[in-house]
């Protein structure tokens, strides 16, 4: 297969293409909320096409249309209700405040959402918050350290006061990632070189770890640690650590201002592509095991009698219920996050509800979709009083 000839890495340019993954007729948006099944059945849907560069490691969805995603606030992705989410956020606030020694200082955050990570921040150094969120539908007054603003950041943004500026799980959904990158680069040259940290999903993970449930429509671009470098070094800066985060899931990097000449190439470049590259070439193959499994799995539950429930209404559940055939299998999905109960799953139809309802339904199977939060789950089913085996997907 040969990508078309005039398609290039939004991250290097180079047109050393080779796409490997398609899956058609994704729902566009994962978090959506949606009251009926009605509702479920006829989001938008849009087309996987994944293409891997061979220059610099990185991956993104050929067929990804901008023009498709417009947040809205039904749009829920706040992870803040899990403790062990709330543990990684509290823990990478503290290191970055005691690193950086971020006291006193003034903070932006490119897509702060509901401002939690950045009201965070600033509670534990005193400091002051720049948020930048379009899609912010918090209450403005709630916190006096915080200045939300609803607006995408820009260059017109780039005269306030930053000493260090912060973006999570917002790059990936970048149409144009060097534009984006280099218009920090410019805006941040203004002032005293703030440090800058961003984080990402790890496609390492993804396809190494077999992460399959996180391959949504919403991410244009899903970055490996080469990538996300060459990125920041061909935009001018000076690269200061790129590291896995929460279990390996994600990618941060840290950055400044560079000198504008500097090598753009990360160290052992080439090596850790083509390391990459193996697990490209094996991934279609271990996705279709893998879903195959899935698929055999829950026919014998049925066939059985045995009630399944799946445990997580993210984007992980939400691309598990519409990979793999579920629909008679699996009626409910439980969620701890209030704001979903009784809405319905994009694309798949399950409804969402609280894990108090498990004490009637009393499942025999849960379906665990993050590893990362297994304990937490099985605290949980323990206070409810049931007796259940865990599937981890
Ligand atoms: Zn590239």
């Amino acid at each position: 297969m040969n990508a078309s000839p005039s398609l290039t890495c939004p991250v290097c340019c180079s047109a050393d293409l080779r796409p490997f993954f398609s899956l058609a007729g994704v729902p566009v948006y994962a978090n959506v909320l949606l009251p009926t099944r009605e509702e479920a059945f006829s989001v938008p849907r849009g087309d996987l096409e994944l293409a891997f560069c061979s220059s610099c490691g990185h991956v993104f969805n050929t067929a990804f249309d901008p023009a498709r995603l417009h947040y809205t606030p039904d749009y829920e992705n706040s992870l803040h209700f899990s403790p062990r989410f709330q543990t990684y956020a509290a823990e990478l606030a503290s290191d970055l405040v005691r690193r950086y020694g971020l006291y006193g200082k003034d903070l932006v955050e490119i897509g702060c959402g509901r401002g939690d990570f950045l009201a965070m921040l600033c509670e534990l150094g005193d400091n002051r918050g720049w948020g930048f969120d379009p899609g912010y539908n918090g209450e403005q007054d709630a916190n006096p350290r915080l200045t939300v603003i609803r607006d995408y950041f820009s260059e017109k943004h780039a005269g306030g006061p930053a000493d260090f500026i912060l973006s999570r799980q917002v790059l990936e959904h970048i149409h144009r990632p060097r534009d984006f990158v280099h218009m920090v680069r410019r805006a941040s040259a203004r002032r005293e070189g703030p440090v800058v940290f961003f984080e990402v999903p790890n496609v390492v993970f993804t396809l190494h770890e077999l992460s399959i449930w996180d391959l949504i429509y919403e991410h244009y671009s899903f970055f490996s640690p080469t990538s996300l470098e060459r990125l920041f070094l061909e935009s001018g800066f000076e690269v200061l650590d790129v590291r896995p985060q929460f279990g390996g899931q994600y990618l941060s990097i840290e950055a400044r201002p560079g000198p504008k000449q500097r090598a753009s190439r990360p160290a052992g470049e080439a090596e850790r592509v083509a390391e990459l590259s193996a697990d490209v070439d094996e991934f279609v193959r271990r996705y279709e095991e893998k879903t195959g499994h899935w698929e055999a799995l829950l026919r014998d539950l049925r066939a059985s009698g045995r009630r399944a429930v799946v445990w997580s209404a993210g984007s992980k559940g939400v691309m598990f219920l519409n990979m793999v055939e579920t629909r008679d299998a699996i009626q409910y999905v439980v969620d701890i996050n209030p704001r979903k109960h009784g809405m319905h799953i994009a694309g798949a139809g399950q409804r969402i509800v609280p894990p108090d309802f498990l004490r009637e339904y009393r499942p025999e199977v849960v379906v665990v979709m993050n590893p990362i939060y297994q304990e937490e789950i099985r605290s949980m089913t323990r206070q409810l009083g049931l007796e259940v085996s865990f599937l981890q997907a």
